[in-house]
């Protein structure tokens, strides 16, 4: 990839944590970071805003982009629901000289590391078992009982890509994954400048 920063992929299964331990290194302030907003046809959750947690499209938009050969990777993580990382995105943020965090699913995962190979660090966040990942996304609150089952359902296929990781930390106790996250990520930074 093109441009100063350095590209970092997360991934997990939904409800694991992943978006919390950003949210937490980000507050922490330590490593400079921008957040690839990336491209979905699934529809907003309550307090989801378009641009900042996704761009929201329609089907028809999503295809555009697919036709027009604007994403890096894309995915139909679930049925008919597709999720895109847009070049555009990516590249603007490396430009501007931001390390840019990529929160993707394992076949997203998969592309980037054979698009780009060295040049990314991508982490695996482990539940720390699927009666917790149950407990997690129930706890939640955003997804119905079907769309929890059907996160819950993919998980093990998500965790079969584990080994192809970097780093794969399990995410127990939440202060310590940010700890962890944070020195890889600042090791990654530092051997590749
Ligand atoms: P993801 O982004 O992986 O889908 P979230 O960050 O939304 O997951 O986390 C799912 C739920 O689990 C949230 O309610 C969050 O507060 C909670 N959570 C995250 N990490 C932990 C942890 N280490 N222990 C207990 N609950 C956690
Ligand atoms: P959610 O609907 O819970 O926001 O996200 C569901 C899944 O889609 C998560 O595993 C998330 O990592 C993945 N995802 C989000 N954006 C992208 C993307 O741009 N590409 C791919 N391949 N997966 C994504």
């Amino acid at each position: 990839m093109e441009g100063k920063g350095k590209v970092i992929v997360f991934s997990a299964p939904s409800g694991c944590g992943k978006s919390t331990i950003i949210q937490k290194l980000r507050e922490r302030g330590n490593i400079d970071f921008a957040f690839s907003v990336s491209a979905t046809n699934r529809a907003p959750r309550e307090g989801e805003k378009d641009g900042v947690n996704y761009y929201f499209m329609t089907d028809d938009e999503f295809k555009t982009h697919i036709d027009k050969g604007d994403f890096i990777e894309y995915c139909e993580v679930y049925p008919g629901k597709f999720y895109g990382t847009l070049k555009s995105e990516v590249i603007r943020r490396c430009n501007e000289g931001h390390n840019v965090i990529l929160d993707i699913d394992v076949e997203g995962g998969e592309n980037v590391m054979k698009l780009l190979g060295n040049d990314v660090l991508t982490l695996f966040i482990m539940p720390p078992s699927i009666d917790e990942l149950r407990s997690r996304l129930q706890n939640r609150g955003t997804d119905s009982p079907d769309k929890i089952e059907e996160r819950l359902s993919r998980a093990n296929y998500e965790i079969s890509f584990a080994p192809k990781y970097d780093v794969v930390i399990t995410n127990d106790v939440l202060q310590h994954s940010v700890e962890e996250c944070e020195k890889v990520i600042e090791d990654f930074i530092e051997s590749t400048v």
